[in-house]
């Protein structure tokens, strides 16, 4: 017996806790492979954080709903596939999950961004490293802050493990759920880039992105 689909709960199951129809009537981000100057050369996101979206992104956050978690994974694997067969993006040769702090980490019992990362690493076949980054603060980027103001805030937040550190390496994915105004993964590329002996591609996937500046995550 096939499980129901985790959005219309009727149709048949598709793939991966999906239906065929709710899979096309997702909000999928437009387009999904956006330029950066942020210290990372682009970002590749799946959907936009929009119902049902944001829903399943907190039951898979906060409250362990790995079915979920395997629904959004899936939906990032499925855009960076399309975008790698199309050229748009470099194919990286490691996956770095953004890392939590200890405290959040006891707190949810799980990082989630490692969770997606580990499952591109099986779907992709691009291995995965979560020792490299550490998270040394807690803060997330602050809302209503500038660009300036949001990269102070978050200075200090990231360190990586220079044991980890392979110069054999030159192109790395860093790996996301919802980026706001991409504050985090620009703290932890400069992060990277200052511990790296040489230039480093970096590309940041995420699962969604917020549309509008005023969304309030809970991170
Ligand atoms: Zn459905």
């Amino acid at each position: 017996m096939q499980p129901p689909c985790l959005l219309c709960g009727h149709h048949p199951h598709y793939r991966h806790n999906i239906c065929k129809a709710c899979l096309e009537d997702l909000p999928w981000a437009q387009p999904p492979i956006v330029n950066q100057t942020l210290g990372y050369a682009y970002s590749a996101c799946a959907l936009n954080y929009l119902p049902p979206i944001n829903g399943l992104i907190k039951q898979f956050k906060h409250q362990r709903n790995l079915a979920a978690g395997c629904l959004l994974e899936y939906c990032l694997s499925k855009t960076i596939s399309s975008a790698l067969l199309e050229q748009q993006l470099l194919l990286p040769q490691l996956l770095i999950p953004v890392p939590l702090h200890r405290t959040r980490l006891r707190h949810r019992g799980f990082n989630q961004a490692e969770f997606i990362a580990h499952g591109l690493s099986k779907h992709l076949h691009i291995p995965m490293c979560k020792n490299l980054c550490l998270r040394l603060g807690d803060q997330a980027p602050l809302q209503g802050q500038n660009r300036r103001q949001r990269l102070r805030h978050m200075q200090g937040v990231f360190e990586v493990n220079t044991k980890e550190v392979n110069s054999r390496l030159h192109s790395i994915a860093i790996v996301d759920d919802v980026t706001t105004t991409g504050a985090t993964a620009q703290a932890l590329s400069s992060c990277l880039q200052s511990a790296w002996p040489n230039p480093l591609h970096i590309q940041l996937w995420c699962l969604a992105r917020t549309p509008a500046p005023k969304t309030q995550l809970e991170w």
